[in-house]
């Protein structure tokens, strides 16, 4: 049985008067594709934030990384622990070039310089299949599918140990998402944990170990996604929010 990477101990957190987040406990495990699925505003990407301290941590409960607490750690002390996530809205530098844009995630996530960060970034880009032809392209310049590769490809430039993904596939026509499906699988292989967040259900079915369903903030199941996807509650509770 490997060792939990990422530990959520009773995480809550509210705004003033709503609880987005509430008592959520978790671990996940090193090595494995971890999903989390919820119907929209359920807190999915509320409790990434807490995780990663952007813009903000938990209100309460306890987040271990690596055996370390992290829920009171700075930002950027995360992403140097290891700790890489990409955002559901695009993050983009529209004018940067390919390479700048994921040369600055070297800098700041791993304190790359010179050459170390020509280097770390060539072969994130080549990881995400990210054609070298396009790599000087101006940012505002590239397809959704593109901007998607070099935003993961500026969470995996500073080799982290784990990879939170929030909705990498929103926008993506079918065969996008299938080539989507190959990279996280194949990122996976090469030993880089990932946590992936995803309304659209086929994209986390295919590549999740397993599976976390958040309802209303609060944790509704969790375990085999084929098991977790056929519970009744989950069922009820994406109609519901279909129907919301
Ligand atoms: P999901 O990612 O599952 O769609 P969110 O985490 O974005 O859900 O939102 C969960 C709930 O928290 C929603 O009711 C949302 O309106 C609320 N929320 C999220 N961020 C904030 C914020 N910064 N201030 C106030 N309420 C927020
Ligand atoms: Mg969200």
């Amino acid at each position: 049985m490997p060792d939990p990477i990422l530990t959520l101990s009773g995480v809550t957190k509210t705004f003033g008067g709503l609880t987005a987040v509430k008592d959520v406990s978790f671990s996940v495990m090193q090595g494995e594709i971890f999903g989390v699925a919820g119907p929209n505003g359920s807190g999915k990407s509320t409790m990434f934030n807490c995780i990663t301290g952007i813009p903000f941590g938990p209100t309460g409960g306890e987040i271990r990384f690596k055996g370390q607490r992290i829920d009171k750690a700075r930002p950027h002390d995360i992403f140097r622990a290891g700790l890489s996530r990409t955002f559901q809205k695009d993050a983009e530098f529209p004018d940067l070039t390919a390479r700048e844009t994921v040369a600055l995630g070297g800098h700041y996530g791993a304190g790359l310089r010179g050459q170390h960060t020509r280097d770390a970034v060539e072969e994130a880009l080549d990881l995400c299949q990210f054609e070298p032809a396009r790599r000087d392209m101006q940012t505002a310049d590239l397809s959704v599918y593109g901007k998607k590769q070099l935003m993961i490809a500026s969470a995996l430039v500073a080799k982290p140990d784990i990879l939170m993904l929030d909705e990498p596939a929103s926008g993506l026509t079918r065969p996008e998402i299938a080539a989507l499906d190959d990279l996280l699988i194949k990122v996976n292989a090469i030993g880089v944990t990932i946590l992936i967040i995803e309304h659209v259900l086929g994209l986390l079915l295919s590549v999740s170990q397993r599976l976390l369903v958040l309802n209303n903030g609060a944790v509704l199941t969790e375990g085999d996604p084929k098991t977790v996807i056929r519970d009744e509650r989950v069922v009820e509770a994406y109609i519901g929010g279909a129907a919301a």
